[in-house]
C-alpha cells in the first residue's frame, strides 16, 4: 500500500528510543530515560500565563498561515539584534515545530536528484527529510574534528543544491568556530549552495558564543535559519518553531504550508510571543543546570574509562563506546543490563557507528543514578 517514497524512510530512533523507555516505565521497571532531546523543565510561568490569557481572549482560531504578525516582527526583531541578519517579517514564517519548517524547507527548493551534503553525524530527520523530497544524501564526516575543505570538495557534484549545518550541534555537542563556518560559506558560495542552518541549540551554550552562518559576507541571501522554541523555553509540546529566509523561499514554503498545517497553533504562537519580550532570565537558569550537569556527566564518564568530548552546547554527551562493543550492542546492554535508554550513535550516521548519545535533559538525581549504573556495567564489562 505504501508509496515508494516511503520506503526510503526510516523512522525516527530518538522518537523510538524514547518510545522504548516509557513503555518499560509503564510496566513499572526503573528506567532512566537518556533518549530523548527534551527540556525537564516546565515551560516558565509567565509564558503558560501568556497562553491562559490567548485563551480568555479567545485567540482560539486560525492565524495567518506566517504566523501572527506581532511574533513575526518580534522574531525579525531578534533575528536582526542577535544574529545580524538584516531581515523585515517577510523573511520569516512561523511553523508548527523547528521538524514542519525544515520539511517546508526542504520541499520548497529540493526536486527529485538533488544531492544535500550532510556532516556525520547528524540529527536523525535531516536525512530522512531529505530523502522525502525527493533528494540524496552525501555524508561529510566531522566527529571530534573540523570538516575537512578537501572532504566537502569531494563530496560535491553539479547536482549539489544544499548543505546542511547544525551548531550547537545534535548529537555531536560541538559549536563550529568562526573560521570553521567561513570555511564552509566560501564554499557554499563558490558552489552556488542554499545552506540550511539548524540553530535550535543557539542558547545552550557553555562558554562559546553563536554565530549564525547567515551573517558571514553573502550567505544571508543562499541560507535558511531553522530555530523553534521548544529547546530553549522548554516548550517542545507547544510545537512551535520558524524559519528565516530570503522571501523566495519562505513563499515557497508558505504554499506547503497554506495546502498542509495552515498555521501554528494560536495560542502556542502567543506563548511564544511572551518568551520573546520577556526577561531572558529563564533561559540563563536552566542553561546553568545543564552546564552543572554536563560537567557531572564528562567527569564521571572519562573517570570510568568512557571517552566523551566536552559538549560545548546542546544538551548531549556523545559517548565513544571503541572497547566496550559496538554503539547497537552498547545501546543494549544498558537498556537491559542497567536499564538506561539512550539512542545508538549509528542512527545519526555512519560516523556515529561507535558513540552512543545521552541527552542530559534530564534531573540530575537520574544523571546521577545512571552514571553509577553505567560505573557498574562498563566495570564488570572490562
Ligand atoms: N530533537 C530531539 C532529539 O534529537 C527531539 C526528538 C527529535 O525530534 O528527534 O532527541
Amino acid at each position: 500500500m505504501l508509496s515508494k517514497r516511503l520506503s526510503r524512510i526510516e523512522e525516527s530512533a530518538t522518537i523510538r528510543m524514547a518510545h522504548i523507555a516509557k513503555q518499560l516505565q509503564d510496566n513499572g521497571k526503573g528506567i532512566l530515560n537518556f533518549s530523548l532531546g527534551e527540556p525537564d523543565f516546565k515551560t516558565p510561568e509567565h509564558i503558560c500565563e501568556a497562553a491562559k490569557q490567548a485563551l480568555d481572549i479567545g485567540y482560539t482560531h486560525y492565524t495567518s498561515s506566517a504566523g501572527v504578525d506581532e511574533l513575526r516582527e518580534e522574531i525579525a526583531k531578534k533575528i536582526h539584534k542577535e544574529n545580524k541578519l538584516d531581515i523585515t517579517m517577510e523573511n520569516v514564517i512561523v511553523t508548527p515545530g523547528a521538524k514542519q519548517a525544515i520539511y517546508e524547507l526542504m520541499m520548497s527548493v529540493l526536486d527529485e536528484g538533488d544531492e544535500v551534503i550532510l556532516l556525520d553525524p547528524a540529527w536523525v530527520s535531516f536525512e530522512q527529510a531529505v530523502k522525502l523530497a525527493g533528494g540524496s544524501p552525501k555524508w561529510v564526516k566531522r566527529v571530534e574534528e573540523a570538516v575537512k575543505y578537501e572532504s566537502l570538495e569531494a563530496a560535491v557534484s553539479d547536482n549539489t543544491k544544499m548543505l546542511i549545518l547544525n551548531s550547537p550541534n545534535n548529537p555531536g555537542g560541538y559549536v563550529l568556530s568562526e573560521r570553521e563556518q567561513r570555511e564552509i560559506a566560501d564554499f557554499a558560495i563558490e558552489h552556488d549552495l542554499i545552506v540550511l542552518s539548524d540553530e535550535i541549540y543557539e542558547k545552550i551554550l557553555y562558554g562559546r558564543k553563536h554565530v549564525s552562518i547567515a551573517s558571514f559576507d553573502g550567505m544571508q541571501e543562499r541560507t535558511a535559519v531553522i530555530n523553534g522554541f521548544s529547546k530553549e523555553y522548554a516548550m517542545t509540546g507547544w510545537r512551535i518553531g520558524y524559519a528565516v529566509a530570503p522571501t523566495e523561499i519562505t513563499k515557497g514554503m508558505l504554499k506547503i504550508q497554506q495546502h498542509s498545517v495552515t498555521c501554528a497553533p494560536s495560542i502556542s504562537q502567543f506563548a511564544a510571543l511572551a518568551g520573546l519580550r520577556s526577561s531572558q532570565n529563564c533561559v540563563q537558569e536552566m542553561v546553568s543546570e545543564f552546564k552543572k550537569r554536563r560537567d557531572v556527566i564528562v567527569k564521571r564518564l572519562n573517570d570510568m574509562g568512557l571517552q566523551c568530548v566536552n559538549p560545548e552546547g546542546a544538551f548531549y554527551a556523545f559517548i565513544n563506546t571503541s572497547g566496550h562493543g559496538g554503539d547497537v550492542e552498547f545501546t543494549e546492554r544498558l537498556l537491559k543490563e542497567a536499564y538506561i535508554v539512550v539512542t545508538p550513535g549509528s542512527a545519526f550516521g555512519l560516523a556515529g557507528k561507535n558513540y552512543v548519545r545521552l541527552s542530559f535533559a534530564a534531573s540530575m538525581e537520574s544523571i546521577l543514578e545512571g552514571m553509577d549504573r553505567i560505573e557498574k556495567l562498563v566495570s564488570y564489562l572490562r
